[in-house]
């Protein structure tokens, strides 16, 4: 019991040292960024040059997404909780990704098999896991040859309840995008785990954490070269 209390407490204090590391990392990053910016006038006449500072840029945004994203790992916000209907919060996400979308071809079916769509929960926090995880299947159906189909169907349905006490919806994202490798499938929730050149990594572990103070559960299903489908369980309580 003393040994399981002193993991939490060590566990604890490794978040909030992230936490803490990435929040003063953010300050003199902005300063990098904005000097680049100033410095960069300069050289706008000089094609190698420019392209240096674009690529500079585009570093410190990356190094500025990490720790963007270790921030909200390891220093989660508490939920903000409302009354909240999913399928509206699933269309707002989408029309912030329509872009995206349109540009890789990707075709969205969205049905839903009930009529109350409303949970409690914190708005923001979900549509940061539907977003990560409708952008991981857009990614993943990228480089489908194009005999493949991009198709990624979402759908919340009602999931029946052991007792009455225990009313939840499924809402559910089935992509048809190159798959996650078996060996790789226990590792996609770990935060760092990525395996793209520019991944953080931190999108799924977050949304694990999100839909875990929501009393929920997330899971992956996936067979390579076929499509990936992530199943998110929030209850309902009425
Ligand atoms: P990132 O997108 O930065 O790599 P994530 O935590 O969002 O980090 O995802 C972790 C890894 O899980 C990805 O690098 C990828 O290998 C795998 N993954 C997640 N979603 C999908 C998906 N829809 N299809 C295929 N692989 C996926
Ligand atoms: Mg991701």
């Amino acid at each position: 019991r003393l040994k399981k209390m002193y993991r939490t407490d060590r566990l604890a204090t490794l978040g909030e040292l992230a936490a803490g590391a990435a929040h003063e990392i953010r300050n003199p990053l902005t300063a990098i960024r904005s000097t680049i910016q100033y410095l960069s006038k300069d050289f706008s006449a000089d094609p190698v040059k420019s392209e240096m500072v674009t690529e500079l840029i585009s570093e410190v945004e990356r190094i500025n997404k990490i720790v963007q994203g270790l921030l909200s790992f390891a220093r989660p916000s508490d939920l903000n909780t409302s009354d909240i209907n999913i399928e509206q919060l699933i269309n707002q996400t989408l029309l912030l990704v329509t872009n995206t979308l349109r540009k890789q071809n990707v075709e969205v079916e969205f049905e839903y098999f009930t009529d109350n769509t409303t949970i409690q929960g914190d708005a923001e926090q979900l549509k940061q896991v539907f977003l990560n995880i409708i952008l991981n299947a857009v990614e993943a159906m990228g480089k489908n040859p194009p005999e493949r189909s991009r198709t990624l169907i979402i759908s919340i349905e009602k999931g029946t309840p052991i007792n009455t006490h225990s009313r939840y919806l499924i809402i559910s994202f089935e992509d048809s995008g190159k798959g996650i490798e078996q060996k790789n499938i226990e590792n996609v929730f770990n935060p760092f785990f990525t395996t793209k050149e520019e991944g953080t990594g931190l999108g799924l572990a977050i949304c694990y954490g999100i839909i875990n103070r929501h009393e929920g559960e997330i899971e992956v299903k996936s067979v390579p070269d076929k499509g990936t489908c992530m199943n998110i369980k929030l209850p309902q309580r009425i």
